[in-house]
């Protein structure tokens, strides 16, 4: 196992790495803009250093590396967001001897456009779903490729993430618009306005599946994570077991998944992400690879809560060449699990982000209380900055079943205080007592169909704050 390690990373997931580093005796080396001075992660560290001006020195690749050299750093974890899926970035690493804990370049590359990634996974025999991947970007032709797919197609950004560049097209005559609009959002987020065309999933779940895969050629699973709960494409909480999955589909995903895994190349933690159309059932056949995530997932606690299994000690022990510590059939899959995330922002305005002290905090009521786990990466006292993702914490549940699983969810919902910046804290108590919810009749589009009922709208002030 390595000495050291640098975490190219901040926040929540800086933390998460700093507790299982620690736990494996190696020492803690954080780096932090001037922006995170303070940071709770830092003051967790060993060891911390200052990078770049301003907010922006956790994607300067080159004054990272310098650092990690200077600082005798064995191993570098790049957690998920900022470098953690460039390519440049591993290699610049593996130049100067210090291991990426994180996939092969070769497989960040094959996995990194949705486009190469779809035309590789359709070779392995991984069902993707209909639409036009190839390299031909002249809009009329991408018109015609949309009519023949036919509506309502989806224009999406080949290296997209985070749900930017991304436009729903519902009829022919509004394709060109929506086309020109998407590839200006691909241009400014990712600086690079190529773009394919799907089918849209009308009633769509996202079913992911958690990889994970070592240098002797072994490759396993650790199940789904059902993300469906997204608003304007992005995760608000995610589960296991995904509610209503059939085993028999469950079984297919997951050969499919370690299958594209091992057809990249894949090596360390991994997420293939699946649209599965709950309009026909979740069968078998109704499950299409969308793309793969060459990281650990923001969502990975949820899978830690159902195996007992810890996902970054793995990644190190990946990283130093050992062997995965666990056959397939020996990792199993206990009780749900369920996570929500807490954001500051203000869900009765769109839910803009709400940056600003943090002034009282308390999450988990009954500390240490058995199968709930807060991750974050904030104190009470601390500031939550606009630099960044605007997320407090993480609540994570872990029971029986999942009825159990979503009482001790509300539970802890209605037992959080933040008070400070206007947080999702309400919005996320209405949307896990949704009837929806409960049902496990959800789909990705729910959030966003019923925003006023979950009381994202804008709202009278509370009668009790103006007292
Ligand atoms: P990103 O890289 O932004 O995460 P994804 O391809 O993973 O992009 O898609 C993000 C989300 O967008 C999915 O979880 C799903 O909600 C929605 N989505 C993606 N593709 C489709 C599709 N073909 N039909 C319907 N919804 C889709
Ligand atoms: P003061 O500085 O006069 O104590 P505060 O702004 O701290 O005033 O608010 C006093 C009380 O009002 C708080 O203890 C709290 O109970 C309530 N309160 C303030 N802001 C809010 C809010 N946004 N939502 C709910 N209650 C609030
Ligand atoms: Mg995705």
């Amino acid at each position: 196992m390595f000495a050291n390690v640098l975490i190219a990373n901040r926040g929540e997931i800086a933390c998460r790495i700093i507790r299982t580093a620690r736990r494996l005796m190696m020492r803690t080396i954080a780096i932090h803009t001037p922006a995170d001075r303070g940071a709770l992660f830092t003051r967790l560290a060993d060891e911390v250093h200052e990078i770049g001006d301003g907010a922006n020195g956790y994607l300067d690749g080159e004054a990272i590396v310098a650092l990690a050299r200077k600082a005798g750093a064995e191993c570098l974890h790049p957690g998920y967001g900022f470098l953690s899926e460039n390519a440049e970035f591993a290699e610049a690493c593996a130049r100067a001897g210090v291991v990426f804990v994180g996939p092969p370049p070769g497989a960040m590359r094959a996995m990194g456009l949705k486009n190469s990634a779809k035309a590789l996974m359709q070779k392995a025999g991984v069902p993707v779903v209909p639409g036009y991947h190839g390299d031909n970007q002249n809009p009329k032709f991408l018109r015609e490729k949309a009519y023949e797919i036919g509506y309502p197609v989806l224009v999406k950004a080949i290296a997209g993430g985070g749900g930017r560049g991304m436009r729903r097209v519902d009829a022919h005559m509004e394709f060109d618009g929506q086309l020109e609009s998407a590839i200006r959002e691909a241009q400014a987020a990712f600086g690079d306005g190529r773009v394919l065309i799907e089918k849209y999933i009308v009633s769509p779940r996202h079913i992911e599946l958690q990889v994970f895969a070592d240098t002797h050629g072994n490759c396993v699973h650790l199940f789904e994570r059902d993300c469906s709960l997204q608003r304007r494409h992005q995760k608000v909480v995610e589960e296991c077991p995904a509610p209503g999955l059939p085993h028999e589909t469950r079984m297919s995903m997951a050969t499919a998944a370690t299958g594209a895994a091992l057809a990249a190349g894949y090596v360390g933690a991994g997420t293939v992400e699946f649209i599965v159309d709950a309009s026909r059932g979740l069968g078998p056949g109704d499950f299409y690879f969308l793309e793969m995530n060459t990281r650990l997932q923001v969502e990975h606690p949820v899978t830690e809560a159902v195996t007992g299994l810890d996902l970054v000690e793995w990644q190190f022990r990946v990283a130093a060449g050992e062997r995965l510590p666990l056959n397939q059939d020996e990792i199993v899959c206990e009780g749900s699990a369920i996570e929500a995330r807490v954001y500051a922002e203000d869900p009765e305005h769109n839910f803009l982000p709400s940056p600003g002290r943090i002034l009282a905090m308390s999450l988990s009521g009954e500390e240490g209380l058995k199968g709930v786990r807060v991750d974050t990466g904030f104190a009470a006292g601390d500031t939550v900055t606009p630099f960044y993702d605007a997320m407090i914490a993480k609540l994570i549940v872990h029971a029986p079943t999942r009825a159990d699983a979503l009482k001790a969810l509300n539970k802890e919902l209605d037992d959080a205080v933040v008070i400070g910046p206007k947080t999702n804290l309400a919005f996320l108590r209405a949307l896990m007592r949704s009837p929806e919810v409960v049902a496990g009749s959800f789909d990705t589009g729910f959030i966003d169909a019923h925003l006023a009922r979950l009381g994202a709208v804008p709202q009278a002030p509370d009668a009790r704050a103006v007292l």
